[in-house]
């Protein structure tokens, strides 16, 4: 079976939003085993629509249309679909009701505009919208398949998930389908043709599961994939790979699928009952806003101290005067001198310093915009790392907090 997802608005084409419900169905399409072949987007226009759908039904199995389900007069994608298949639209009672109790609670009146958002195609099955008025439609026609959900994402997805799966698996897939499954391991202080290079023969003669190497923020990621009938029968399939990767490459290994760096270094700093607290000049508290993300963290982080200046460094962090001439306040000199002086203000088992050139001005022929120094201070031990990050000054501020989170996590791995 093969679908296409047409997604029909103009604002899509003028470029004023992005087709995100292309991305999130194709996306939950592919973990249900279905292939999407294609992706269209037709303007708000009968004619151009009734065309899209000429195509798609010429050529998929199933057809997703999102968008067009309001109660006005451009809105016509399930009056253009009801023509095209030459079946009628009838209003169905007890949506109606449904339309009507949810339009007063917003306190709009009933107006006749509204039966056209309860009128569907004899054969469908509703799907309900629990955060919306339109309801979306799905209908089986000489074996092709018509899906019509609303367009605005905070609808549509839980449409889609709730109403629109369910329906695809009983009508569509049977016992026994086959999923696609992934197993995502997220590798660490390594490039990624370091790990292509290493796993080389493994990729070369892939055939179950699939292998891919791909960057992800400040990390490596392999991913292996497969079809399976559900998640013990895929573990299963992979176990092979998945031993020979870990056997090769897995001390780098930092997170896998959902987690995150950050997360398993929290879960460490937890288990081995270690505080940390950051000092932060070119990230300017970006560090520690990402080491309070997850509940619980006043459990192992003390504080920060946001020191741009170089009187403020000197001040409140103690950094010697003689370190920051010597060595500027872009230095792992530097960056050590903060990390210590913040582990020692706030009583911490581990501080961080970081220091650098966020840009885009500043840089220079020594120290080039993206140039950020990273430490680490903790009682048995002291390290500091000079990195060169590409990109705009978002790219580098972020850059420089995932590689301090994998520093910290490296020295939490490792004792
Ligand atoms: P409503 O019942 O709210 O009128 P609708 O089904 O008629 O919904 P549209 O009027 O086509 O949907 O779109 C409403 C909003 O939904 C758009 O302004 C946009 O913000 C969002 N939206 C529509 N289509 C898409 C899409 N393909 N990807 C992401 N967002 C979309």
């Amino acid at each position: 079976m093969n679908a296409e997802i047409v997604a029909v608005g103009t604002e899509i084409l003028l470029g004023q939003i992005l087709n995100s419900n292309a991305k999130y169905i194709s996306e939950k399409l592919a973990e249900l085993g279905i292939d999407v072949f294609y992706h269209t987007s037709v303007g708000d226009n009968r004619h151009r629509l009734t065309e899209a759908v000429r195509i798609a039904h010429d050529r998929s199995d199933l057809v997703i249309l999102t968008g067009g389900l309001g109660p006005t007069g451009d809105d016509l994608t399930k009056e253009t679909l009801a023509e095209f298949l030459q079946k009628p639209l009838e209003v169905r009672s007890e949506e109606v009701e449904i339309l009507k109790a949810a339009l007063a609670k917003r306190n709009i009146a009933f107006r006749d505009g509204h039966y056209k958002q309860v009128a569907f195609i004899p054969e469908s099955s509703v799907l309900k919208n629990d955060y919306g008025t339109s309801p979306g439609m799905a209908v089986q026609l000489d074996k092709k398949v018509y899906i019509v959900l609303p367009g605005p994402p905070r609808e549509m997805e839980p449409m889609f998930l709730n109403y629109t799966v369910p329906w695809l698996t009983a009508h569509l897939l049977g016992s026994g389908h086959q999923k696609i499954f992934s197993k995502v391991l997220k590798l660490v202080e390594m490039t990624e043709s370091a790990v292509e290079e290493s796993i080389k023969d493994l990729i070369d003669t892939q055939t179950t599961p699939t292998i891919a190497t791909l960057l992800g923020p400040g990390v490596v990621i392999v991913r292996l994939t497969a079809r399976a009938c559900d998640e013990t029968e895929f573990q299963e399939i992979i176990k092979p790979v998945r031993d020979e990767i870990e056997k090769r490459i897995g001390r780098y290994i930092a997170a896998e699928d959902k987690e995150t760096v950050w997360d398993n270094a929290a879960t460490l700093l937890t288990k081995r009952s270690l505080t940390v607290s950051t000092a932060e000049s070119c990230t300017a508290g970006l560090l520690s806003a990402s080491f309070t993300k997850l509940p619980g963290s006043s459990e192992y982080f003390t504080g920060a101290i946001i020191a741009y200046s170089n009187e403020i460094k000197e001040k409140l962090l103690g950094v010697p005067a003689a370190i920051l001439e010597k060595h500027g306040a872009v230095s792992e000199e530097t960056a050590r001198a903060m990390a210590a002086g913040v582990r020692k203000v706030t009583g911490s088992s581990v501080g961080i310093g970081v220091t650098g050139i966020a840009g885009p001005d500043g840089g220079t022929k020594e120290k080039p915009v993206g140039m950020v120094c990273i430490a680490l201070d903790a009682q048995d031990q002291q390290t500091a790392k000079t990195f060169y990050f590409n990109g705009k000054r978002e790219t580098i501020r972020e850059m420089s907090v995932n590689r301090a989170q994998i520093l910290l996590y490296n020295y939490l791995k490792e004792g």
